[in-house]
Parts: C-alpha cells; structure tokens; sequence
C-alpha cells in the first residue's frame, strides 16, 4: 500500500453523493463543506486545508467536459431554434450571438460541473486514473 492510498483509507466515512454533489457545485470541499476544492480555475487542491482529504489525487478526465457539452448544447440549441422561429435574424446576428453564448456558458458551467464531478468521484471512493 502507498502512502496516498494509507492515507485515503483513513476517510472510510464518505458523505452522501447528492451532499457531495452540492458541495462540488459550490467548488467546496466535497468531504467538509467548509473549505475550497480548487486553487485555481480547473486546479484541485492537493489537499482540503481543513479536513486533509487529499482532493488532488482525484483524476476527473473528461467527465466534466462531457457533462458540459451536455448541459450547454441542451440550452443553446433550444434558444437558437426559438430565436429563428419567432425572428428569423440575419445569419449575421445568428454568428455574433451563438457561439459567444456558447463559450461564455461553457466557460461558466465547466468549473461548476467539475466541482460537482469531483464531489461524486469523492462520495464514492472514485479516484479516476491514476496512470497520467
Ligand atoms: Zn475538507
């Protein structure tokens, strides 16, 4: 046994996943609650300062970029449709305004997804892969 996997199994007592959930949507700690997961946009912690989960070790890959595609896909699209239905602009305004609300949303849903994504990973003793 390594010393990060000695260390993950002293957090035997995992929170809920919908708890985790909610925390990781706050980019909390998924295990406390109390303390920030990320140290920087996309960047875990090493470590929660408060509780000493070692959020770092939990390799989340694609799943939040998947996610978001999912989430911001099955709201520009819907809007894009309506739009053209109810005013049928200029393709000239279709190109200034879909693709700005589309990185603008990916870009704020990304974070937040990851945070929730991470938070499950946590819930459920998932690290991801470790091979990178
Ligand atoms: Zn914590």
């Amino acid at each position: 046994m390594t010393a990060a996997q000695d260390h993950l199994a002293t957090f035997v007592q995992r929170p809920a996943a919908m708890t985790a959930l909610m925390r990781g949507f706050m980019r909390k700690c998924p295990n406390c609650g109390n303390h920030a997961a990320f140290s920087g946009y996309l960047t875990l912690k090493k470590e929660c300062k408060g509780c000493g989960a070692p959020l770092g070790l939990i390799r989340a890959d694609d799943a939040p970029p998947y996610f978001t595609i999912s989430v911001v896909a099955h709201i520009v699209i819907p809007l894009l449709l309506v739009v053209e239905k109810l005013y049928a602009p200029s393709m000239l305004v279709h190109a200034a305004i879909w693709p700005a609300l589309t990185i603008g949303l990916t870009l704020g849903f990304l974070p937040v997804i990851k945070g929730g994504v991470v938070g499950v990973m946590w819930s459920v003793g998932l690290k991801g892969d470790e091979h990178h």
